[in-house]
């Protein structure tokens, strides 16, 4: 006759993903499972000792939060992290995955105190695969397919953050609304193929000098937009006028004969203190854009 216990060690050190036991002080109790190293590394080294033993403080700082929160709210709590094997002190990383991995940790505080402390459970599930796919979505739906720029829903969101953060804080937001000159003129004298190129041209060049922070993005068509958090209008200005004499110089356009000559059109605002809604924001840019357009093109009307 089967042995009942035997049955329950057999399928707990069976079990496919990493179940520790930890202490409310951080500390390692116990280490179940997780022996298939195509997923995880052996942390069996780990039992009886701290997090702060083996792992980088920032890391053991969170994993310890994380413990202490699911002890208060008493309840299971699920986190993701990234933690890679050469994060760990002492771990063998010639047997498990390479580089960082992405974990789903489902965190479940224990009824029974261990070693005079509370504990939870820890069970480590690797999901990076699921994590990468995530993280290519996520860019996917934030791309122009073209020109590699962000796209208009990406351009929405940041400007909709935008708007939040200067209502509590003013640092100055800048917008600018760009739109290519005579465009349809480009497509027919030189055809659709060529009129990409100008908009592929017009992009990388935009993204390589862009600062930190700041976002390029093609808002439809042959219209791009910039906006440029905590910019004054004055360097708002320059930057701006930059790029357009950037793009009047044609140095990064496709090479054509007879030359290319492609201009653009700039519409620059600032966000206002009465901007209740990012609307109000884009058409104020529009309009510029609109008196740029009527000033003869190639020029950049700033409006506030
Ligand atoms: P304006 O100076 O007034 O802006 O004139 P325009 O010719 O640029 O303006 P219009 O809006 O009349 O034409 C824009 C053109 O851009 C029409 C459209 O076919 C072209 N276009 C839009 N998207 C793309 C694209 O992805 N590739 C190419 N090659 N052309 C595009
Ligand atoms: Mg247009
Ligand atoms: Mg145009």
């Amino acid at each position: 006759m089967t042995n009942h216990l035997d049955i329950l060690l057999d399928m707990l050190s069976a079990l496919p993903d990493p179940v520790f036991v930890l202490t409310e002080s951080g500390r390692y109790a116990a280490l179940i499972g997780g022996k298939d190293r195509q997923h995880y590394h052996d942390g069996a080294h780990l039992v009886d000792f701290s997090l702060y033993d083996v792992l980088p403080k920032a890391k053991a700082d969170w994993f310890l939060e994380q413990i202490k929160i699911t002890l208060e709210q008493n309840q299971l709590r699920i986190v993701e992290y990234g933690l890679a094997g050469a994060d760990v002190d002492g771990l063998d990383t010639q047997q498990g995955p390479e580089g960082e991995i992405w974990f789903e940790g489902r965190v479940q505080p224990l009824a029974t105190p261990v070693n005079n402390e509370r504990a939870v459970v820890w069970v480590a599930c690797n999901i990076t695969r699921r994590h990468q796919l995530e993280a290519k979505l996520q860019l996917l739906s934030e791309t122009d397919e073209l020109t590699g720029a962000y796209n208009r829903r990406k351009l929405l969101d940041a400007l909709t953050l935008s708007l939040a953060s200067f209502r509590e804080r003013q640092t100055p937001v800048a917008v600018v609304l760009m739109d290519v000159d005579h465009f349809k003129t480009i497509n027919d004298r030189f055809g659709h193929i060529a009129g990409d190129e100008v908009l592929r041209g017009i992009a990388h060049h935009a993204m390589a000098h862009l600062r930190e922070g700041d976002l390029f993005a093609r808002f439809g068509g042959e219209e791009f937009a910039l906006l440029l958090p905590n910019t004054a209008l004055d360097v708002a200005n320059v930057i701006a006028e930059r790029l357009r004499q950037a793009i009047a110089s044609g140095n990064f356009l496709p090479e054509s004969h007879p030359p290319l000559v492609v201009t653009a059109s700039m519409g620059l605002s600032l966000i206002q203190p009465q901007d209740q809604a990012i609307e109000t924001i884009l058409r104020r840019v529009d309009n510029a854009l609109y008196r740029a357009k009527n000033s003869g093109r190639n020029c950049l009307v700033v409006d506030g």
